[in-house]
């Protein structure tokens, strides 16, 4: 037995989960807001009881010692010694990982190595990651990384019909992102199948606020709708997905604009938010696309038809699947979005049970007995997973 956390750190935020492992068993979790601004925010649940505290946290080192020593509060733990090993969401592992690994000088300098490519995310998990380790020196640290599952796309799927030279030099091709929640949900459809993972063939829907669908072949990441960035693909909460790659050039043309700014504008300001201009998020798009809202509507109707094409497009260049997979929040959630991605597909003969698919959160079949295609709902588990690498690799060591 061993107490395994999974941390996730962004540029001003810290997820985490204490985990007893090999038993899975949540002991607490939380979040820290804000680090590095005013009122940061640090909450903690330990048996269903959420604490608060608000706060200046100057940075992730101060948040890293306001959670051990509220860990040791709460008597999550009786002493840091207990925390044996740590898990670290690191976004990006280029080409260099294809799966999780022990977090040693070498892995700290190729994820430095990747800062190009990730500029935001890798240096906020490298800063998580030295927090811990500096206030853990004995625990063992793995980086577990978004792209590590897709590195298993054969060439055709990953190489944009650009010049080769880019690839080559400035490794600009295709890497995918969420690649955490489609191996869990990759691994959970063999477990309820009892199938093995290299007899799946499945078509993983992970939508969030960012989302991102995966052909998984054999078992093994085939083609990910995600690419260099995670702005490519499908329609997202504020991100444009996939559109004509001249429109930048357009714009900054048009509009005086920079590459950076075009570069928010299509993050930050598109998707859901840009088409409806009422919000990213999909509840919202919901209501108001019931009362009648036609932006609403239309960036609802582009966020089903994208992620149909692309489904139905995995599913002809697989030659076939078994199931389609819903995960994140609209996918664990929005029942009218499931309704009209799966009614979309009815040409691939796969149809809902309606009765079923009335349901949020949970893991349930929602396909017809008689749909080509098994659909299943599974709520994804990213932090599990990044505790299960952490304590495989505390228990190599
Ligand atoms: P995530 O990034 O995975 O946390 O997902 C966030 C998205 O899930 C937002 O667009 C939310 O509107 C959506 N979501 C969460 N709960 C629900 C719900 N009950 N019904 C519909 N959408 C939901």
């Amino acid at each position: 037995m061993a107490i395994v956390m999974s941390v996730n750190a962004g540029s001003s935020s810290l997820k985490f989960q204490v985990y007893e492992m090999p038993e899975e068993k949540v002991l607490a979790k939380g979040l820290v807001e804000r680090i590095g601004l005013n009122d940061g925010v640090f909450s903690i649940t330990v048996d269903g009881q959420k604490y608060t505290t608000t706060c200046d946290i100057p940075d992730h080192e101060a948040a890293v010692r306001m959670l051990v020593d509220a860990l040791l509060e709460h008597h999550v733990v009786n002493s840091l010694d207990d925390i044996k090993a740590v898990g670290h969401r690191i976004v990006h592992g280029g080409e260099f990982y294809s799966d999780s690994v022990e977090a040693s000088t070498d892995a700290v300098e190729k994820v430095e190595e990747c800062i190009p490519l990730a500029p935001l995310h890798n240096p906020a998990g490298l800063v998580g990651y030295k927090s811990f380790s500096k206030l853990l020196p004995d625990a063992s640290q793995t980086f577990v990384f978004d792209t590590a599952f897709h590195q298993t796309m054969p060439a055709e799927n990953f190489i944009y019909p650009i010049p080769y030279e880019y690839y080559e030099e400035d490794k600009i091709r295709r890497y995918g992102f969420h690649g955490t929640s489609h191996k869990y949900l990759t691994q959970r459809y063999a477990e309820i199948t009892g199938k093995k993972p290299e007899d799946v063939q499945i078509i993983t829907c992970h939508l969030g606020n960012g989302g991102s669908i995966t052909a998984v072949k054999d078992g093994k990441s085939f083609k990910t709708s995600m690419g260099l960035t995670p702005l490519a693909g499908i329609e997202m909460g504020t991100r444009s997905g996939d559109i004509d790659p001249a429109i930048p050039g357009v714009l900054m043309q048009r509009h005086n604009l920079t590459a950076q700014e075009v570069d928010n504008i299509l993050n930050k300001k598109s998707g859901l938010l840009g088409v409806s201009g009422v919000s990213s998020d999909s509840r919202d798009i919901e209501n108001a696309a019931k009362e009648g809202n036609e932006r609403a509507k239309l960036a609802s109707k582009i966020f089903d038809d994208r992620v149909i094409e692309t489904v139905g497009g995995y599913y002809a260049l697989m030659g076939g699947a078994d199931a389609i997979l819903f995960a994140g929040g609209i996918g664990e959630n929005s029942i009218t979005t499931r309704e009209a991605i799966i009614d979309g597909l009815a040409a691939l003969g796969v149809k809902l049970d309606h009765e079923a698919n009335n349901c949020r959160g949970k893991e349930v079949k929602i396909s017809a007995d008689d749909s080509s295609m098994d659909v299943y709902v599974i709520p994804t588990d990213e932090e599990v997973m990044i505790a299960r690498d952490a304590y495989k690799n505390l228990a190599a060591e």
